[in-house]
């Protein structure tokens, strides 16, 4: 029943009853964390073969380069190869870079801030803004929020960013651009329709030096065969000549090794001679012994779908648990909204507003840490203290069971004292 229908002595019961069961969780002294979109132990071992020296036929890519030594800027043939497959683009407009994708963007607004995308450098503009459909990644707040780039939320429907905002507020020459994940969005699992794609691709911003970085994180992170698809934001783009607005990262962190596997970059012709060229003087090339020991592993597409099944079948039935607690406990209460991914690694829950800092901390005093409320939005402020990242798929099976009961008596907990305060 919606606990808005209670009467105050039911009320004042069940708060009885959870404070008692809550009082239990903390007497037992846990400590159990739903924080960080971490692989979990079994998940990186599916990937120790690839540490095997047996993995080495040569030191030679496939194109003679020498592995072991410097060379080569933009990525073994066999590397490129592997991520044309991945993202669907040509393997000319990809570039290799190092283990982390999140590196990437970093030194792309970075290189925009200094140098501009082809206009004036973004330090001598007045003001710069990015658009950040919210919920949305801490950490690409982070980099905007490190550069001094102001931020405007841009609310999340279940087809992506509202667009109608999107394209109203690019006719202002400072919105420069805006980060997105377009496929299992972190942390609400959305995965933009093609009509949202589509209007993506024919946005016409009134900065010649608009980008958006398309961080395809999750564009091989299913959970089943019922999955997602997303459409090939440069093909849409193609049909009106706004490949150059695009930059694409993705990496294996989530398929090989988290810190240890390899990002790559798909751009325009343009702007993949523009990102070669600082390249040039930023360094003389990136580990090749890592691409080539992934190339080998993999070899294409099959092969990352299939290590993705494994993923999948590892950490399905942990999302599955919280999702069946969240039903069992929360649903029809009126108390909480949640999603149901069909992929990526979060699972995104919205509590009365006004109390998700306090179901946080409420959690940390029972022993589960979560991710900081407010962190899903810019400068770590939810305006309406309402979002809570969930991710499930860094602790045992057990421990995810046991945080996501305790999580909804706190839920419920705090729901309830916010009508009676
Ligand atoms: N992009 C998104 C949307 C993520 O969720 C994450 C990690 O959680 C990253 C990027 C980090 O990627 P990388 O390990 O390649 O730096």
């Amino acid at each position: 029943m919606d606990i808005k229908n209670y009467s105050k002595s039911e009320l004042k019961a069940r708060l009885d009853e959870l404070n008692n069961i809550y009082a239990g969780y903390k007497a037992m002294n846990l400590s159990l964390n739903m924080a960080r979109g971490k692989p979990c132990k079994e998940q990186v071992s599916l990937s120790d073969d690839m540490l095997s020296a047996d993995l080495f036929k040569s030191f030679a890519a496939e194109d003679g380069t020498e592995i072991r030594n410097y060379g080569n800027l933009d990525g073994i043939p066999e590397c490129k190869r592997l991520f044309s497959e991945i993202l669907g683009v040509p393997a000319d407009n990809i570039i290799v870079f190092g283990n982390s994708s999140l590196n990437i963007m970093y030194d792309y607004i970075a290189q925009c801030m200094i140098f501009g995308a082809g206009d004036t450098s973004w330090l001598k503009c007045d003001k710069v803004k990015f658009l950040c459909p919210v919920p949305g990644y801490d950490r690409h707040f982070g980099i905007l929020e490190s550069f001094g780039i102001e931020m405007i939320n841009i609310p999340m429907t279940n087809e992506g960013p509202d667009m109608d905002m999107i394209e109203e507020l690019v006719k202002d020459s400072s919105v420069k651009g805006l980060f997105c994940v377009p496929m299992y969005s972190n942390p609400g699992g959305v995965t933009y329709s093609d009509e949202t794609v589509k209007r993506f691709a024919s946005l016409k911003p009134a900065a010649k030096d608009f980008r958006v970085i398309w961080d395809n994180a999750y564009c091989v992170h299913h959970l089943s065969d019922d999955c997602d698809s997303l459409l090939n934001i440069f093909d849409e783009a193609a049909k009106f000549n706004n490949e150059d607005l695009f930059i694409e990262v993705t990496s294996t962190s989530k398929i090989s090794f988290p810190g240890a596997g390899i990002s790559a970059l798909a751009a325009s012709k343009n702007n993949i001679a523009a990102i070669k060229k600082r390249m040039t003087v930023q360094t003389i090339g990136h580990d090749k012994i890592n691409q080539y020991r992934h190339a080998a592993y993999f070899k294409n597409l099959d092969g990352i779908k299939n290590q993705m099944k494994k993923h999948a079948e590892i950490i399905k039935p942990k999302f599955d648990a919280v999702l069946e607690t969240f039903s069992r406990e929360l649903a029809g209460k009126g108390i909480a909204k949640w999603n149901s991914p069909k992929g990526g690694y979060f699972i995104s829950l919205d509590v009365v507003p006004g109390t998700a800092k306090k179901v946080v901390a409420l959690c940390k005093e029972a022993g589960v840490v979560l991710t900081g409320a407010g962190a899903t939005y810019p400068y770590g402020k939810d305006p309406e203290d309402k979002n809570i990242r969930i991710a499930p798929t860094f602790p045992s099976y057990d421990e995810i069971v046991k945080a996501a009961e305790i999580l909804c008596v706190c839920v419920e907990k705090a729901a309830i004292e916010s009508i009676t305060e």
